[in-house]
């Protein structure tokens, strides 16, 4: 480790594999035979290790030691979510570390690399130890021979039970003949040392904002009622440190995406690279009067308190050092608190694109377009695209219009994800286009998004169809081939 730099090494997904062909023959539902799978070994080969740096050398004596408290609560967070993937996640990676045997080297490596025994780009299939060939859609937060149906009709027979079965924090065990909803916080007693942390880290925080949302934080971690610190973290103000932790996003949970997982990112905020990005936030409201659909569905007070930082990466745990790693988030996911702030927090993770664009991008636009288009491949343009993927995200109505407080998210279940994912691509490309008509940009900017945007296309292919971004990324693929 360099002096006042901080350093960490993070796998990015490299290479495609040539396994379609055979998907091509294969039926929806029928798992892939393992023989026709690459070895461990070229699993593994297929990420590509990856410094990515963080400067912190300007920084005062308190805010590294504040920095260094959050990296250790995040590894507490890390450690939840291994127990969120599969009930054997943990102890195959335990029994694997206690060999401390270089011939299983690549499978410790790759079984970190997915957070337990299931392959997560080559749809969920078990690659080591016994059990189910495919994971169960329910990670644990679910009995494991509980099926969709089952969950449904019990809360059909039980509604005064819906609301605490269906909540993004309970995990759902037997009790008897009933099905009871255990409270994350109970769930995982390690929720008790990471507020533990979050309120050490406190005392490091010389910005009021920051201190007060560390505090909310450790409380809504101890209680799984996080409406009060998501309000204080979109009131932080010029803070250079900022975190996301706790259990946040709903992927895992392929059932019913309801349950989330735990995570962590530590950032550090990139000042002039957020106020460059600052044109973004003056705009959120022409993209939302702007959007293709009946003006009765537009709302007419958005984006004022939209914010956008561009961020470097110091840490990432959990759900989102799984596999692929995230480049961007629009955070908070709970639409009440968005409602009250008129937007939220877009955090544009730098460090992670500019490797991704570099290692990824970069290769795939050379194999798939013509030589024409290869100089049209852009990293401000995929810096753009992403930037306004996230802003799209934050468009359009978060409530279903008609009711009072029914949520888009909840309402359409496990297709959520994949269809919002899809939604912000195309919304992104779409208000690329206003920013030209309002000659902001060029058409040639356009151009290089538009090349870079589908060189990206194939980039998040990858990450499977079993995947959000992946499954969104295959139907633009396929409506743009098929056209
Ligand atoms: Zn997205």
């Amino acid at each position: 480790m360099k002096k006042g730099l901080s350093l960490i090494i993070f796998m990015l997904l490299l290479t495609t594999f040539s396994c379609t062909k055979q998907d091509d023959a294969k039926k929806e539902g029928e798992i892939m035979n393992t023989s026709e799978l690459p070895s461990i070994a070229e699993r593994v080969k297929a990420y590509a290790p990856t410094d990515i740096k963080v400067d912190i050398s300007n920084m005062t004596e308190n805010q590294k030691k504040l920095v260094q408290l959050l990296v250790e609560a995040g590894k507490i967070a890390d450690e939840i979510f291994w127990q969120q993937t599969s009930f054997d996640a943990i102890s195959i990676r335990d029994s694997l570390l206690k060999l401390n045997n270089p011939d299983v080297k690549d499978l410790l490596e790759y079984v970190k690399i997915n957070y337990g025994p299931y392959d997560l780009i080559h749809e969920h299939q078990r690659f080591v130890g016994e059990g189910p060939q495919k994971r169960f859609d329910g990670g644990t937060y679910y009995p494991q021979d509980m099926t969709k149906e089952e969950f449904e009709k019990y809360i059909a027979a039980h509604p005064e039970q819906k609301a605490e079965l269906e909540s993004q924090y309970t995990v759902i065990v037997r009790d008897g003949a009933k099905l009871k909803a255990v409270p994350f916080h109970e769930a995982y007693p390690l929720t008790i040392k990471l507020a533990d942390k979050l309120e050490e880290a406190a005392k490091f925080a010389d910005n009021p904002t920051f201190k007060n949302y560390l505090m909310l934080r450790a409380k809504a971690i101890r209680t799984d009622d996080y409406f009060e610190s998501d309000m204080a973290w979109m009131d932080i103000k010029n803070s250079d440190i900022d975190i996301v932790i706790g259990p946040i996003e709903n992927y895992e949970d392929a059932i019913f995406n309801y349950k989330t997982a735990y995570e962590c990112v530590v950032m550090i905020k990139d000042l002039q690279a957020t106020k460059d990005l600052e044109m973004f936030n003056h705009h959120v409201l022409d993209f939302e009067k702007n959007l293709p659909y009946d003006k009765k569905y537009i709302r007419d007070k958005v984006g004022q308190g939209t914010q956008i930082n561009f961020v470097n990466v110091a840490y990432f745990g959990g759900d989102c050092q799984k596999g692929i790693k995230t480049i961007a988030a629009s955070l908070p996911n709970d639409p009440k608190v968005r409602e009250a702030k008129g937007g939220g927090k877009n955090s544009m993770y730098k460090n992670m694109m500019e490797a991704k664009f570099d290692k990824i991008v970069i290769p795939i636009g050379h194999k798939i377009l013509e030589n024409s288009l290869v100089p049209f491949l852009d990293k401000k343009a995929f810096i753009t695209f992403v930037t306004l993927h996230e802003v799209s995200h934050t468009l359009g109505r978060d409530i279903v219009f008609g009711t009072k407080d029914m949520s888009v998210r909840k309402s359409m279940k496990e297709k959520y994800s994949a269809i919002e994912e899809a939604k912000a691509d195309i919304l992104g490309l779409y208000n690329h286009k206003i920013l030209v008509d309002m000659k902001i940009y060029d058409n040639d900017y356009l151009k290089k998004t538009m090349v870079t945007y589908l060189a990206g296309l194939y980039r998040s292919i990858r990450f499977g169809a079993e995947e959000a971004h992946g499954k969104a990324n295959l139907v633009q693929l396929n409506f743009i081939r098929f056209r």
